[in-house]
């Protein structure tokens, strides 16, 4: 196996220090790290890698990517969707079910699993559905799930809300038995019919129907609640409102289990980007007010927020390239994904490297239950690790992106921080920003 010697990297933003990466693991930091041989300029190692002022953080953990495949294939695959991962500092990501067929036996979790394991480029942890086929009605097959290769630990019906009080509280008992967690798409259906995105100002000013606020609200209410009655772990997906936050942190003093996520579009991007009816801007829940972003930005900092999830939803062409009330809710966003928070959350003084890692790495490796990563960076630790540039800055060209669609809400914006190495166990996948093919080194 190659073996690397990162010099001069900044463990979580933190003082310069070099590093040797092998056998899967951080084997040496310091002056320990050019010990290993008599060349004392590489230490021993086969390929060393110049990190003078690259910050190095705990490898990237995504609760909520959505690889599209079984079923979707012409939008992303898994081997696509998760170059993209490894491109945007990724290990592990989380695949959600809304898959065709759903993942909502274990025949399906596995088939993912190992698309994910044999593309190689970061771990796949399929999310499984709560309910059968989604519809929200019957469990589907959690403890089968749960016990099957693909170990699932987070269950959702994510892009539909498990709405049935009496199926959420099923699905929130059901899932203590092995730990697992249920993830919330946090969306009352009836207050939400027709909606086309965030109800407020905007939307009466354009006449397109409203998505408002307390339809979110009203069910993380609920299922906090419901989550403190049974005693089990609830965690909330992209979070996206003022009210919400509030919601979220009452719960937290209470003592209550719960975690919540928020994306990068709704920490940067509000609903008077509608105004251009491009529907790259069109999401699910949608761009909020620039009010809700200040909340969300305030609620990740003070640590009510625990996670930045991505919600990488990428879709072909026909379903975005039409009028805005035809288009698909969703977005890409793994390869923005951390620039989006240095330039909404680490350049404005917010959040720390180490908040960073925390944020993107160690919290969600903890809700997910995934062994091996969000691991401090340390000896004797697995080598998961991303070094970034964060003094690089780019023009986001969806077109030049890994992930096989192109809706970026980001195309054509500058933004700063570029991933310059990704490793998984000791391996590269990116190497120099650039994705390197299994067993291909520079
Ligand atoms: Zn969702």
């Amino acid at each position: 196996m190659t073996t690397y010697l990162l010099t001069g990297a900044r463990p979580l933003g933190g003082d310069p220090t070099d590093m040797l990466i092998a056998d899967g693991v951080v084997a040496a930091m310091g002056a320990d790290a050019r010990r290993g041989g008599a060349d004392a300029r590489t230490g021993g190692a086969d390929v060393v890698v110049d990190a003078a002022g690259l910050v190095l953080l705990p490898g990237l953990v995504d609760l909520h990517t959505h690889l599209r495949e079984p079923g979707r294939e012409d939008a992303e695959t898994v081997e696509s969707g998760t170059r993209a991962a490894a491109l945007g500092g990724f290990t592990a990501v989380h695949a959600m079910a809304n898959t065709t067929p759903t993942q909502d036996t274990a025949g399906v979790v596995e088939q993912v699993w190992r698309l994910g394991r044999d593309a190689g480029w970061c771990d796949v942890h399929p999310v499984g559905a709560v309910t059968v086929g989604l519809a929200g009605e019957r469990l589907a097959e959690l403890s089968a799930m749960a016990r099957s290769a693909a170990a699932v630990r987070v269950f959702s019906d994510d892009g539909k809300c498990v709405h049935d009080p009496v199926v959420m509280r099923r699905a929130l008992e059901y899932v203590k038995a092995f730990d697992g967690v249920v993830a919330q798409h946090a969306q009352e259906p009836r207050l939400t019919e027709g909606a086309q995105m965030h109800e407020g100002v905007i939307s009466a000013e354009l006449g397109l129907t409203g998505w408002p606020a307390v339809a979110e609200e009203a069910i993380v209410a609920r299922d906090v609640l419901l989550a403190e009655h049974v005693g089990s772990r609830l965690h909330v997906l992209h979070l996206s409102t003022a009210g919400s936050v509030e919601i979220v942190r009452w719960a937290k003093a209470r003592g209550i289990d719960v975690t919540a996520e928020v994306t990068p579009h709704h920490l940067m991007l509000t609903d008077d980007l509608v105004r251009g009816y491009d529907p790259r801007f069109k999401v699910n829940p949608p761009l909020r007010t620039a009010a809700d972003v200040e909340a969300v930005r305030e609620g990740l900092a003070d640590g009510t927020i625990d996670t930045v999830g991505t919600d990488h939803a990428p879709h072909a062409r026909e379903d975005k390239d039409c009028e805005w009330g035809a288009a698909a809710f969703g977005m890409t966003g793994l390869e923005t994904a951390l620039s989006v928070v240095q330039a909404t959350m680490v350049d404005t003084g917010r959040l720390t490297w180490a908040d960073v890692a925390r944020v993107m790495s160690t919290a969600p490796a903890r809700i997910g239950r995934v062994a091996g990563h969000g691991r401090p960076v340390a000896v004797g630790e697995p080598a998961n690790l991303t070094l970034v540039d964060p003094a690089a800055r780019r023009v986001v060209v969806p077109e030049e992106q890994a992930t096989a669609s192109v809706n970026s809400p980001f195309a054509g914006r500058e933004l700063p921080g570029r991933v310059v190495a990704t490793f998984l166990r000791g391996r590269a996948t990116v190497l120099d920003g650039a994705p390197v093919e299994r067993g291909v080194h520079v």
